[in-house]
């Protein structure tokens, strides 16, 4: 793929595609600017070269059409501190004055542009709006990974209008490479850690993974539906219905590719899932009637931990708990401590998914693994194997 390593922007007019789909408070506040961060080694390098950059992005779900609780309009005040220098701010895409503003900005000034999906054309792909879009620039970068596996007009249309003058971008590389570490040859043994709610969600990707791991580590909610899938007693946990057919299939193939299949030994229950609730350990395969199992055991982290500490490789994705609630915290702060202590003795780890990073950042984890992925859902479907519009686009 074009790197933008080697290349200099000097007096180019660059459209550069991010992912800037930050959480905003009621007032508008952005809450974690991560995915601003990300994109800032390749502005740096835009601008650094003498590029005239024009930054679009998506920002939330609005309806197609203008709704300013979604404006991108606070992300230019918050990207001005990070860069230190002004970043202009235009309330539209395409339209009137979009053009006169881009031919206004000189070399290594930036103009963020309003929200793309303000216009339905975006997420449909359509072809006259990418055009409109192309329009405004020389050179195509694409740096959001976190929709590459999508095939909306900016990421996926926009770039066929620049032959030669596509490139993609250093956080998209990092993405990349960081992905290919874990399904081309990674080093043995592997362990993939899947916790959160919900068996089917992560089906997929498991069984696309389980050829290339040693180690399936379950927790979660998910492991108390595989513990009722082998008739223990889980009380009231949260337990996905009709997945026989799913853990069966995950079973089949973890014994083909020898795989071993770790599931919790202890579970930390409550009657209600709150902390103030009073919690009672127990066999996670006997939890009495009336508790409902929110977090993995001392037990169960300690041999997650053992196996952790003898990986080489190590993909995480969902929480062990419910990691949100201090009572049932333990586990999950468990595993990503054994995550990071790996990683301190030349691990390679892996973190995907809008929990496991929460849980990164709520115990000041976050800068201690090896990388963190900005996109969740399109990590799953490029580890699935599917086709990822935003990156071939970009061929
Ligand atoms: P997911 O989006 O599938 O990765 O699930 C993440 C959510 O799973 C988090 O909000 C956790 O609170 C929740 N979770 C983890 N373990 C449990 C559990 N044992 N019972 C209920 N919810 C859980």
């Amino acid at each position: 793929m074009n790197s933008i390593n080697s290349i200099s922007f000097k007096s180019k007019r660059v459209l550069l595609r991010v992912d800037f789909n930050v959480p905003l408070d009621e007032d508008m506040n952005i809450i974690d600017n991560t995915r601003i961060k990300a994109a800032i080694p390749t502005i740096k390098k835009i601008l650094s070269t003498g590029g005239r950059l024009i930054l679009i992005t998506h920002l939330g779900r609005p309806i197609n059409k203008k709704d300013l609780r979604f404006s991108t309009k606070p992300i230019a005040k918050e990207l001005s501190l990070l860069l230190n220098q002004n970043v202009f701010f235009f309330p539209d895409c395409i339209g009137d004055g979009v053009q006169e503003k881009v031919l206004s900005i000189g070399d290594g000034e930036v103009v963020l542009l309003e929200n793309l999906r303000f216009y339905k054309e975006e997420q449909e792909g359509e072809v006259s709006f990418s055009k409109k879009l192309a329009s405004l620039a020389d050179v195509y970068v694409g740096d959001a990974f976190g929709v590459s596996h999508r095939a909306h007009a900016s990421n996926s249309i926009v770039p066929a209008f620049f032959k030669n003058k596509r490139f993609m971008g250093f956080l998209m590389e990092k993405e990349l490479e960081s992905l290919c570490s874990i399904t081309k040859n990674p080093l043995s043994p592997f362990t993939a850690i899947i916790g959160g709610v919900k068996v089917s969600d992560k089906i997929g990707v498991l069984l696309s993974i389980v050829d290339k791991i040693d180690n399936l580590i379950i927790g979660g909610a998910m492991a108390y539906t595989f513990v009722s899938y082998f008739k223990g007693s889980v009380g009231s946990s949260l337990v996905e219905k009709n997945q026989e057919k799913t853990i069966k299939d995950i079973c089949n193939a973890a014994k083909k590719n020898n795989v071993q299949l770790i599931l919790p030994i202890d579970s930390v229950n409550a009657k209600e899932n709150s902390s103030s609730s009073p919690v009672c350990v127990s066999d996670i395969k006997n939890i009495p009637s009336g508790y409902m199992g929110l977090d993995i055991g001392e037990k169960s982290l300690s041999l997650f931990s053992k196996v952790i500490a003898g990986s080489s490789t190590i993909m995480w994705n969902g929480p062990m708990g419910v990691f949100e609630k201090v009572a049932f915290e333990n586990g999950t702060r468990g595993v990503a401590r054994a995550i990071v202590n790996a990683t301190k003795s030349g691990s390679f780890s892996f973190v995907g998914g809008g929990d496991s990073i929460s849980a990164l950042k709520k115990f000041d984890l976050f800068n201690d693994v090896s990388y963190v992925s900005t996109g969740g859902g399109a990590m799953f479907s490029y580890l699935q194997g599917k086709e990822m519009p935003g990156i071939k686009s970009l061929s």
